[in-house]
């Protein structure tokens, strides 16, 4: 019977998404609390936007040559016409929201996070997939190296306070408008000597975007690409400038870091300043976190000229690396035996509940013993027993399951016997 419901395609998670059950959401929860804390103590407020944006905030912020706008985007056409796509990535919708709301005019510090699903139709495999999870990042208007500086001080310190370590953090320059085209024109020539030698797909980004062909996954083209022309030789002193501030503050953080000059990250919208943090112990699907600087994609929206800059760090592979693996909170498992009981049952839930104990009483029908049974399975801390005896006494049980100890009493005398830290 559960093999052939198993079989049936409708009862199978969509491909390239996953449940995530009790047992194991107690560590997402752990995590998601503990980043929204550590965010919080930087001065940043969760901004939530819709799951469903229009297709063209993505072909527009993401960037038309990105292998996300190109390949990887859930786009689809709702019931009134209008082309809609699921979120690949954040950013857009942030810039998006501060546009439409006028955030910029506030004049608070625009300093946001979110954590929530993200949609690319990737090729699902270990660390990659459909429906991924991401820890979302924003600071806009603040041009300063030191909050590059800042964003991945933080970074690091989220990572330690989460007990990751075998990481590495990567930065890079990827220059701006003015000295980019240069770069390119240099990287294309490059590419071209060795054409033959590059996948179809890179053969592709030589015309429309060169910088992308660093992000190509084929041994053979990141080979190749290792011999390609670096940026660091081509900023102009603007962004050179930039990029000596932003290694200034890590080195006062003492933040150990690399710079790699092949680093530019998949997205278009990145000037100055990008950041990857790796794991050294894997192979392809290596980067935990990655961010960079986008100070002309507000502008290009056709909002006010604000900078930005921001990471993402992916959920799942995070939680991979955590070493923080939360416990059961204590709580109480009512037995209770007869119709009396369970109307009292039901009560005394309710009030253990409201003082804020975990309580938990079912309806199964079970006799007694195997209630007991399922308490000490289910890893109760405490059972309190309601039987036709302590019924007629108004007079209850409370039975420690470590130690064995019974106590009776009056509900009130026993919700203060329970340790102050379940209440
Ligand atoms: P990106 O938005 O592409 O810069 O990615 C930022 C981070 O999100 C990566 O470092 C990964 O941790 C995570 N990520 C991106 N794509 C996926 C995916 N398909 N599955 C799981 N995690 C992902």
């Amino acid at each position: 019977m559960s093999s052939d419901r198993a079989s049936l395609k409708e009862l199978v998670a969509v491909k390239g998404t996953h449940d995530i059950l009790p047992g194991e959401v107690e560590v997402w929860q752990t995590v998601e609390a503990a980043v929204a804390g550590m965010f919080s103590r930087y001065g940043y407020r969760e901004l939530r936007a819709p799951v469903i944006e229009h297709t063209e905030l993505f072909e527009k912020g993401t960037g038309e040559t990105t292998d996300i706008v190109q390949k990887e985007m859930y786009t689809f056409v709702d019931k009134g016409g209008r082309s809609i796509t699921l979120r690949p990535e954040y950013t857009p919708s942030v810039a998006r929201a501060i546009v439409e709301h006028r955030l910029d005019l506030l004049g608070t510090p625009m300093r946001y996070y979110f954590i929530g699903p993200m949609f690319r139709y990737d090729k699902p495999q270990k660390g990659r997939y459909r429906q991924f999870h991401q820890i979302d990042v924003e600071v806009f208007g603040e041009k300063d190296p030191a909050i590059d500086a800042e964003i991945i001080e933080m970074a690091d310190a989220m990572l330690a306070s989460l007990g990751v370590t075998g990481t590495e953090t990567l930065v890079n320059s990827v220059g701006c408008r003015a000295c980019r085209p240069a770069f390119s024109q240099a990287l294309r020539a490059s590419a071209e000597k060795v054409r033959d030698g590059l996948c179809g797909d890179c053969r592709r980004k030589m015309e429309t975007n060169p910088l992308r062909i660093f992000d190509c996954k084929i041994e053979a083209c990141r080979e190749l690409a290792k011999g390609f022309p670096q940026i660091t030789a081509y900023l102009c002193p603007e962004c050179r400038d930039h990029f000596a501030g932003v290694r200034r503050y890590l080195d006062l953080y003492g933040l150990s870091y690399r710079v790699d000059p092949n680093l530019v990250r998949g997205l278009d919208y990145y000037t100055k300043t990008a950041f990857e943090v790796i794991r050294l112990d894997a192979g392809q699907q290596n980067a935990v976190l990655g961010g960079g600087r986008y100070d002309d994609m507000m502008k290009d929206f056709g909002g006010p000229d604000v900078c930005g800059i921001g990471f993402a760090c992916g959920l799942e592979r995070l939680i991979a690396l955590v070493s923080v693996k939360p416990g059961l909170r204590p709580f109480v498992y009512i037995v209770h035996a007869g119709e009396a009981a369970k109307t009292k049952a039901v009560e005394l839930a309710r009030l253990f509940r409201r003082r804020g104990v975990e309580t938990l009483v079912e309806f199964a029908g079970r006799g007694f013993k195997s209630q007991f049974g399922r308490a000490a399975k289910l890893g109760a801390a405490w059972v309190l027993i309601i039987g036709e005896d302590e019924l007629a006494k108004g007079e209850f049980l409370l039975k420690d399951m470590a130690t064995g100890t019974q106590t009776a009493g009056s509900p009130e005398s026993l919700l203060a016997a329970l340790p102050a830290r379940v209440r």
